[in-house]
């Protein structure tokens, strides 16, 4: 998780005595995702919504605001039980935000109605592995129940499909939602997910898809483990 900076929202003590931009970093992580997310095709219209978490407070992309012309201003500040403390006004997905924070570790959430990620969402209850790339993902990524968007049963059922270590969940009939330690890395986590299910569209196309075996899972994950031994610098 980020720590909150000196003299943040968080060591200011009343709400009055919220300014605009505490938190300049993670205002420009959002800014830059939601460029990104657009540029890479992610995002269509007002869809999607993005947070970071710094310390107890969360900054988020606020409602009906197309992710590709945020500014750091116009982003929302809230507390980690949704009370809104600066800032417009929240994401209409704040529950959904607020249950991955409380029940991971994450410190950023990147979640878009990619089409490819949300059409797979309406077919497959997991994405099968047809991919080692899965791994990067904690393992094949499934997908949550479907519940109303904006609702607390949406979160819930997101949280569930997370379980076990996943950074990554397809949401039925929905989209999709990537976690990660910073901003960028959801974003690079929701963009291997959209990979994923292009791939898994394009391979049914053509026929039905070899799956790969949890002993071959199992084989690219020691083989990842090796690769990152090896890039690790030496003393
Ligand atoms: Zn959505």
């Amino acid at each position: 998780m980020l720590e909150p900076r000196h003299g943040s929202v968080c060591e200011d003590g009343p709400v009055s005595a919220h300014r605009p931009f505490d938190f300049p970093e993670a205002r420009e992580a959002v800014v830059d995702a939601g460029k990104r997310l657009f540029d890479r095709g992610l995002v269509t219209g007002t869809s999607g919504n993005l947070s970071v978490r710094v310390g107890d407070r969360i900054i988020a992309t606020p409602s009906g605001a197309p992710l590709d012309s945020l500014d750091a201003e116009s982003l929302s500040t809230i507390d980690l039980s949704g009370t809104h403390l600066g800032g417009a006004v929240p994401t209409s997905e704040v529950p959904l935000h607020l249950a991955v924070y409380r029940h991971t570790a994450a410190s950023a959430i990147a979640h878009t109605h990619a089409v490819a990620s949300t059409a797979v969402s309406c077919v497959c209850d997991e994405l099968p592995a047809l991919h080692y790339n899965v791994l990067q993902l904690g393992g094949a990524p499934r997908t949550s129940r479907y519940a109303t968007f904006g609702s607390e049963q949406l979160g819930a059922h997101v949280v569930q499909a997370l379980t076990g270590g996943r950074h990554a969940a397809l949401m039925q009939n929905h989209g999709s939602i990537a976690l990660g330690s910073t901003m960028a890395e959801a974003c690079d986590r929701l963009e291997l997910l959209e990979w994923l299910c292009e791939l898994h569209l394009a391979a049914h196309q053509l026929g039905s898809p070899r799956v790969l075996s949890d002993a071959e899972l199992h084989d690219a994950e020691q083989a990842f483990g090796d690769y990152r031994a090896r890039l690790r610098p030496r003393r």
